[in-house]
């Protein structure tokens, strides 16, 4: 009897076993399906890295990109669980290339206006960032908006600082305005005397004279008040919740002042 019993015993281990290695297989078979289903998603992140403290080129570090906006999307996408690739871009070639959906997030230190939101949609405001009015270092004419008349302005193309020297333009205030692609041109055409002064975000300008001084100055800081957002493809509702949660998370874990303390 004892002997039956231990036999079935040994059946059964043995079906048990079958069973049990049955069961790891499947299991693994639909593991490798669960990671295909679960893999973490890459967005093409679409910027125009001449734009420092925002985002750069690292110089000592074979010219990676770094700056405020790399920081902060970086910080968001470790907490919403995504990757980014960096896809270089001028400025005005931003919102066509989301559009057509060469990419799928602008980080750009972009401003959110209105008008931009007829073609994309922005995020929650990361950060405040108005317009600065600069003039060369050794200009005494200019010191404000009231002695702009007949000068000549120089802005980055597609930027809002070329919407305000617009502005200005068809207010008969100045006779022209030159647009050039990034800030450092811009500035190079203040110190050849090309342009008389030039419209730029404040926090940029102030970073171009740290690094800089005594090329440019500042005349007004408060030429215009503005947000910068992240934008996606309108109606890209999915990603936009998951820019603004991580925005949210890396607010109130600290994240977001510890990039600020960096940068600023
Ligand atoms: N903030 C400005 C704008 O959105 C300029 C941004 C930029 O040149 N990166 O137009």
């Amino acid at each position: 009897m004892k002997k039956i019993l231990n036999f079935l015993l040994v059946g059964i281990l043995i079906l048990g076993l079958v069973a049990v290695s049955g069961c790891t297989d499947s299991a693994q078979g639909s593991d490798t399906s669960d990671e295909t289903v679960e893999e973490v998603p890459t967005y093409i992140v679409g910027t125009e890295p001449y734009f420092p403290p925002f985002e750069y080129a690292d110089e000592n570090n074979s010219n990676e990109i770094i700056g405020f906006d790399v920081d902060l999307i970086n910080a968001i996408a470790e907490d919403q669980g995504f990757e980014i690739e960096w896809k270089d871009l001028e400025f005005d070639a931003l919102i066509p290339a989301l559009q057509s959906g060469q990419i799928d997030i602008i980080v750009s230190g972009m401003t959110i206006t209105e008008e931009r939101e007829e073609s994309v949609d922005f995020s929650d405001p990361y950060i405040n960032a108005g317009l600065a009015l600069a003039v060369a270092a050794d200009n005494e004419e200019i010191q404000g908006v009231d002695d702009l008349e007949g000068k000549v302005a120089v802005v980055q193309q597609g930027s809002t600082g070329a919407a305000k020297a617009d502005e200005f333009k068809e207010e008969g205030l100045i006779d022209e305005v030159i647009y050039l692609a990034h800030v450092s041109d811009i500035v190079l055409s203040i110190q050849n005397g090309r342009a008389d002064f030039m419209i730029n975000d404040l926090p940029v300008t102030k970073s171009y004279i740290s690094q800089n001084p005594g090329v440019i100055k500042i005349v007004d800081d408060q030429l215009q008040s503005e947000s910068y957002g992240f934008a996606v493809k309108s109606g890209n509702t999915e990603l936009l919740e998951k820019l603004n949660a991580g925005l949210e998370n890396v607010k109130a874990d600290g994240t977001y002042d510890e990039i600020m303390e960096k940068y600023f």
